[in-house]
């Protein structure tokens, strides 16, 4: 049995969808198990409906979200009455939220479900045109069960038994809501933002699935960002800790958290292009392997701010890295890059608002310069663990082109160096380490 995950993009139109379903018609002797987002930018309105309604407005909204599904529904010759259940039913939970004042985590997420629950009986209905048994399931009634942290909700233990146990002797092409779940009280629950991914990588470890595939809208992970680097190359293979490092720089790269679970089982994850289907996409594995293409990616994020923090009271004492990390925390500011030594400490944030109050009270117990406009540049790969020569020919081909460093990092995982560069740098060093290494 294979996943098969399908995103908003790749299910945006009627064409989209027609394209999706083909692909899956293609697998059909794999016993694929489909997972959907809603259509493309739907979870979105379903949002802005609420809240739209909860000022006595939205009815424009609710009108367009019907049309937009009717329109496909249209195009692909589907009965128009499919969805009439759904409609019917939002529009009556719209109503109820214009005479609600409040509007709270379990309404959105009752809201949201809608997306996902008229994707999935679309999907299935065209599979069925296409002569493929298939069936729309909301992934609650196969047993998605979840905790009641609305917004964020975490399944639980008993979903991986539950949802083995209802697939296992299927006879059709199940069609299954991503996103969603229900609290054993019978809520309705969200994941998260993107949260098909995970329910696509906890249904393929629950049904110890071949491969599970996540079909979206790029050929996979790239080497590094094709607007900075031009030949930047689609990865074959990547390794999950790979993928983990790479997720923080937007390289289109599923969340870590949400393919754990295949990993976990040791199940391969593939990232595929839904509008390039014969291209082999990247796959990501558990473990590192052996490749001559030690260093996988350079990837890098801009706007950053660098602060030097320094003091002689370091020197020797304890405590002293708590005191300022505490800072931080208690201003709810998240440090990305650190770097220490005796009698100084280097760190960058992702954006300096309201800074002012850090840095008061760290000038209390340090010198501090903050440095605007910087840059992070990473190198990854799992390979540099046992190469030597690694930080020697990235830092060597920077010296040649005349790049100034002021902060790095090796990663504790070891497969990336980290460092900063002045944000007026930053492609021209991007460019270099590509060369260097893929040249
Ligand atoms: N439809 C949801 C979203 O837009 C979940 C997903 O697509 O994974 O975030």
């Amino acid at each position: 049995m294979i996943v098969m995950k399908f995103g908003g993009t790749s299910l945006g139109d009627a064409d989209r969808i027609n394209s999706a379903t083909n692909i899956i018609k293609s697998k059909t002797d794999q016993k694929p198990v489909v997972v959907v987002s809603a259509v493309a930018k739907i979870t979105d309105l379903l949002i802005k409906l609420i809240n739209e309604c909860a000022m006595g407005g939205g009815s424009n909204i609710l009108k367009g979200i019907q049309q937009r599904h009717l329109e496909i529904l249209k195009q692909l010759n589907i009965d128009q009455s499919l969805l009439d259940n759904d409609f019917e039913e939002l529009s009556k939970a719209a109503r109820r939220v214009n005479n609600e004042s409040r509007i709270n985590d379990k309404l959105l997420d009752y809201f949201q479900s809608f997306g996902e629950r008229m994707s999935s009986k679309i999907v299935a209905a065209l599979l069925n045109k296409k002569d493929i048994n298939a069936q729309a399931l909301n992934s609650y009634d196969i047993g998605f069960l979840t905790n009641s942290n609305f917004g964020e909700a975490e399944p639980l233990q008993s979903v991986y038994t539950n949802i083995k146990n209802n697939l296992k002797r299927t006879k059709v092409v199940p069609v299954i809501t991503g996103f969603i779940g229900k609290t054993e009280n019978g809520e309705i629950t969200t994941l998260g933002r993107g949260g098909s991914d995970y329910t696509a990588a906890i249904i393929g470890a629950s049904i110890d699935a071949d491969e599970i595939q996540i079909w979206t809208d790029v050929d996979g992970i790239k080497s590094s960002d094709p607007k900075i680097v031009k030949n930047a190359r689609t990865l074959g293979k990547v390794s999950f800790a790979e993928a983990s490092e790479l997720a923080y720089f937007g390289a289109k790269v599923l969340h870590p958290k949400t393919i754990l679970p295949a990993m976990n089982k040791n199940i391969f994850v593939k990232v595929l292009n839904s509008f390039n289907p014969k291209n082999s996409g990247t796959t990501i594995l558990k473990d590192s392997y052996r490749n001559k293409q030690v260093i996988k990616a350079i990837v890098c994020k801009k706007n950053i701010t660098l602060i030097n923090i320094e003091s002689t009271r370091m020197l020797g004492t304890y405590g002293f890295l708590a005191t300022i990390f505490d800072i931080f925390n208690k201003n709810g500011k998240s440090v990305d890059v650190v770097s220490t030594s005796e009698v100084s400490v280097s760190l960058t944030i992702d954006n300096d608002e309201n800074i002012e109050d850090i840095l008061s009270e760290l000038k209390e117990i340090a010198n501090v310069q903050l440095l605007k406009n910087r840059a992070i540049v990473c190198v990854v790969g799992e390979g540099m663990k046992n190469t030597p020569g690694i930080a020697s020919r990235t830092f060597g081909s920077l010296a040649k082109g005349k790049i100034n460093i002021e902060m790095i990092s090796l990663g504790a995982s070891k497969i990336n160096i980290t460092f900063i560069v002045d944000g007026k740098e930053v492609e021209k060093a991007v460019n270099i380490l590509h060369d260097e290494f893929y040249g």
